[in-house]
């Protein structure tokens, strides 16, 4: 096994949908998230004698001392010394007394992320391997190689490693860096992941939207070994072909592995519609599950082509399967004018809201798509909808649910809420790693 996982300013996961996402449709909104608008001036310069020091302005360390491990530039007094992106160097207060040991980035609005509270410690590769030793160990001990041969080994600041993620996807490891701090110890920490998990191939996948946000250029391409014709994982015994180098994000979506098994148990005999499937997760579960018919609809075209490609690859009955090509937002109304009708429907979409000043527009996005799937469930059905957006958060997301229920005439229920799996862990004082969240809804019978 192997670790993964990081973030910008605002959310550490499911940075790179790709494709034709909602980005685009939101570029015509006042939150317009170009890089630009997120990177704030360079922090004011200090004493440039000194030794190299980000000194915080009064009262902006309290957030460090609940050990929130990013300093934004607001919080900033002044930079002491000429510290170059990606070092490391101490915060501290405005008395000079010493809170971390944080990664520089002069470019970026989180102007520091922290490696560590301790002052005795060395950042160094030493300190790098111990994190990853202990990333390793807490997916041992949560045995989910039962579950799967793909898994989150290192998920960012919540592995106390800001800015990086590693997914494994059985012996090849992708790796993205998400800061500079990463950036900096790049081939140290490709080297201990060569050491520590052996992997054939270590592949980077450091073109997350995100880096633009850090001043970081996009960079693809293997690090170490050879990258195999072809790269599969399996899960809950079903095998998924991953396009490491071209699929979205490090190719393949760990997070949703056991909501998708869930989905599966609850499909049989059910007219399922997938929507954002990529390449067919929640589809073949439903498929393997027993269900009636599964209608599945993306953007990307050669998502559907994996996902079709997976189909065959587990033996299971094509001919319940019908894929479209198709914008979600247009085709849900097709399907509505259709008068089509299922029992269970997924929404998975893209990451909406990256950061809160998405989170009016993509509101109005994630009600319209639920408002739909409302009213294209039969009574009885079941609703799984997610969203991954680091800018909503699980009250706003429960609210604007409760909103396109309303509007859609529908008694509902809420039947359990879902979160990312385990190797996705949340640190309590990071509660930005909690992005996905997810909700199993049952429209209820009028009649009964
Ligand atoms: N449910 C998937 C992951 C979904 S990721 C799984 O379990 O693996 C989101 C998907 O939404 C991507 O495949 C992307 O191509 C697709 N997408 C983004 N915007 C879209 C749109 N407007 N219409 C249709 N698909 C879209």
């Amino acid at each position: 096994m192997s670790p993964s996982k990081p973030r910008s300013p605002s959310t550490p996961h499911r940075q790179s949908q790709g494709g034709k996402d909602f980005r685009k449709r939101m570029q015509h909104g006042k939150a317009t998230n170009t890089a630009a608008a997120q990177q704030g001036k360079p922090p004011r310069s200090g004493n440039p004698g000194a030794k190299a020091a980000i000194i915080l302005k009064a009262g902006r360390e309290k957030s460090l001392q609940r050990r929130h491990p990013w300093i934004f530039s607001g919080a900033v007094e002044c930079i002491d010394g000429a510290p170059c992106s990606g070092d490391t160097v101490p915060v501290r207060d405005e008395t000079g007394a010493f809170l971390a040991w944080a990664a520089y980035n002069p470019a970026s609005q989180i102007t520091a992320r922290v490696w560590s509270w301790s002052e005795q410690e060395s950042i160094d590769s030493r300190f790098f391997r111990n994190r990853i030793v202990r990333a390793l160990a807490a997916r041992r001990m949560l045995d989910l190689e039962h579950d799967s041969n793909g898994m989150r080994i290192i998920h960012g600041e919540s592995d106390g490693l800001p800015g990086l993620i590693v997914d494994r996807y059985g012996d090849v490891l992708v790796m993205q860096l998400g800061s500079a701090g990463t950036e900096h110890w790049r081939d140290t920490i490709a080297d201990i992941l060569r050491q520590l998990c052996t992997p054939i191939c270590i592949y980077e996948r450091s073109d997350s939207d995100g880096r633009e946000l850090e001043g970081l250029p996009k960079r693809c391409g293997v690090v170490h070994g050879q990258l195999p014709e072809n790269t599969e994982v399996t899960e809950h015994g079903l095998r998924f072909a991953v396009d490491v180098a071209a699929g979205q994000k490090t190719g393949y979506y760990l997070d949703q592995r056991d909501n998708r098994a869930l989905t599966g148990k609850l499909s049989a005999g059910r007219d399922v519609l997938n929507c954002f499937c990529y390449t067919g997760g929640f589809s073949l579960y439903a498929l393997r599950g027993g269900a009636q018919s599964v209608l599945s609809i993306d953007a990307s075209e050669s998502a559907l082509e994996l996902a079709k490609r997976n189909v065959e690859l587990n033996g299971l009955d094509a001919s319940k399967a019908e894929w479209q090509c198709a914008d979600v937002f247009d085709a849900l109304r097709k399907l509505r004018d259709q008068n089509r009708k299922f029992d269970l429907i997924v929404l998975d979409p893209p990451k909406f809201a990256p950061t809160a000043a998405f989170a009016e527009k993509a509101a109005r996005a994630y009600k319209d798509i639920n408002l739909l799937g409302f009213k294209l469930l039969r009574p009885g059905g079941l609703l799984f909808t997610y969203s991954c957006s680091g800018g909503i958060s699980d009250e706003l997301f429960q609210k604007i649910i409760a909103g396109a229920a309303l509007d859609a005439g529908v008694d509902v229920q809420i039947v359990k809420k879902l979160h990312a799996a385990a190797d996705h862990p949340v640190l309590l004082s990071f509660p930005e790693g909690a992005y996905l969240k997810g909700l199993v809804l049952r429209v209820q019978d009028t009649g009964a």
